[in-house]
């Protein structure tokens, strides 16, 4: 492909993909398809000879489409909403065609820089104090964009077991030649609670350190007590608490961990306090629901997903910490190729991150605060919020069904009162009719479905129309049980 066609096929791709996103309910959200189903389409070995554009892209409608799960479809209720927009294409391509790895400042200025800028926009939009943004060149504060709130878990597991491996030999005078890291490393304890992202437990065993699940309360917030509790076990089992993951915004149910309460326990014992507010975050642009990050002046901290509700396309997790010292104790490896006549002045990104490089994800983020203002996002969060409660209300209205936890954002959780097997049962007629997409979750002993509104273009119609299809399948079920 040379520039002239490169100019034809682009202009195609947009039109090619505004038709997608324009005609998006036209599509069966869930696909129709055995695993294994591609197989049978595509050749197992790669083409010789080049292949004309025509035929590569005429096989995204016949191979890959059957087997999409339509994302952006307003009738997508599973996970949480992974969200694109216009500007935030358009930034993407921009980026996908600089193509430049921002690993230090010098290989490309502008990456860092405005990653620096657009990561104390997005803290000063969500109302974070100065002590997490970059405020100046020596500032310990700021803010980074990590590929996913996992990988954003897991930098902080390990910038906080550098800590604590690094305090533990100054309180108890010991050097690395009296014991070893690892012997320190295999004491560590780390605490979620029951209701947490399962993230938290792969940061854990990829850093070797172990997990206790905290009893989740009747709101399913985390314990605060029985946090205390186990770290008093703990601390007498000779073993070393160390770092705590609090959720705001949790998978199962949008549930939230009280930071004003957690935070002054981990500031007493000295404890990392991360906060995983992956879906939940996006909402803090709006200051009415800004009440659940009281408390967090205490979190080492904070990463939520502009990927997810913030018309920021995958991927996109901003995280801030406090102190990033403890991100350059951890990452910071720096070979002679990679030094440069700034190293040491202001930020290198490759030492707050595992990877050595990094997508130019800034631009897409902001061209998107540019576009649609942070008055624009506020509405769009807002009116998902809206079309959730008028789901809700719906749901309510029908005795046959229950919202076991309160609703928070725009997500709902409901079951059939009859029990978990008749809405495992549900779902699974749902999902096999393939209109609506929902995943489960389990609360506690319930099995409920989670009914996320995602799409920014969903309608009250198309919450009727889904309500509608849910009611029709819980008839079906119900009298297929009773006959
Ligand atoms: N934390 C919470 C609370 C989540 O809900 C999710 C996913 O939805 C994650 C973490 C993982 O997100 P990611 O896919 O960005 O790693």
């Amino acid at each position: 492909m040379d520039f002239n066609e490169y100019r034809i096929r682009g202009k195609e791709m947009v039109d090619y993909i505004a038709d997608y996103l324009e005609n998006i309910r036209s599509r069966r959200v869930y696909p129709d398809v055995k695993p294994g189903y591609m197989v049978k389409l595509i050749p197992n070995s790669a083409p010789l000879e080049a292949e004309p554009w025509e035929n590569v892209f005429g096989d995204v409608e016949k191979y890959i489409m059957p087997g999409i799960t339509h994302w952006q479809s307003p009738y997508m209720h599973a996970y949480f909403p992974a969200l694109n927009s216009f500007p935030s294409l358009l930034g993407d391509m921009l980026a996908d065609a600089i193509n430049c790895l921002g690993f230090t400042w010098a290989s490309s200025p502008a990456c860092t820089e405005l990653e620096i800028l657009t990561m104390n926009w997005l803290g000063k939009m969500i109302g974070l104090n100065d002590e997490f943004l970059h405020t100046s060149k020596d500032s310990k504060g700021g803010g980074v964009i990590q590929t996913t709130s996992s990988e954003a878990t897991l930098v902080c597991l390990l910038a906080g077991r550098t800590e604590a491996i690094r305090r533990y030999r100054i309180e108890n005078d010991t050097k690395e030649s009296e014991l070893d890291d690892a012997e320190i490393n295999s004491r560590l304890v780390a605490y979620c609670s029951d209701q947490a992202h399962s993230s938290v437990e792969k940061a854990c065993l990829i850093g070797l350190v172990k997990l206790r699940y905290i009893e989740s309360d009747e709101n399913y917030s985390l314990c605060v007590d029985k946090l205390i509790e186990a770290i008093e076990s703990d601390k007498d089992k000779n073993l070393i608490p160390f770092f705590v993951c609090a959720t705001l915004g949790t998978t199962a149910a949008c549930a939230f961990d009280k930071l004003e309460f957690i935070g002054p326990v981990c500031e007493r014992e000295n404890l990392w306090l991360h906060v995983d507010a992956a879906y939940a975050g996006s909402s803090f642009i709006c200051p009415e629901f800004r009440k659940w990050l009281r408390g967090v002046h205490y979190a080492s901290s904070l990463a939520f997903n502009p990927s997810k509700w913030l018309m920021v396309n995958f991927d996109c997790t901003a995280m801030w910490v406090q102190n990033c010292g403890a991100l350059h104790r951890t990452f910071n490896v720096e070979p002679l190729y990679l030094k440069h006549e700034n190293s040491g002045h202001g930020i290198d990104y490759m030492h707050w991150q595992i990877p050595l490089s990094k997508r130019f994800r800034a631009l897409k983020l902001w061209f998107v605060i540019r576009c649609f203002g942070v008055k624009g996002l506020q509405k769009n969060i807002r009116e998902g919020v809206k079309r959730a409660q008028k789901f809700e209300s719906l749901v309510r209205s029908d005795s046959r069904f229950l919202v076991p936890a309160t609703r928070h954002l725009g997500l709902v959780v409901f079951c059939l009162r009859r029990g978990n097997h008749l809405t495992e049962r549900l779902l699974k007629r749902l999902n096999t009719r393939g209109n609506i997409h929902c995943v489960p979750a389990a609360l506690k002993d319930k099995y409920v479905i989670r009914f996320t509104v995602t799409s920014q273009y969903t309608t009250d119609e198309d919450i009727i129309r889904d309500w509608n299809e849910i009611r029709e399948a819980a008839t079906i079920i119900l009298s297929e049980h009773d006959a």
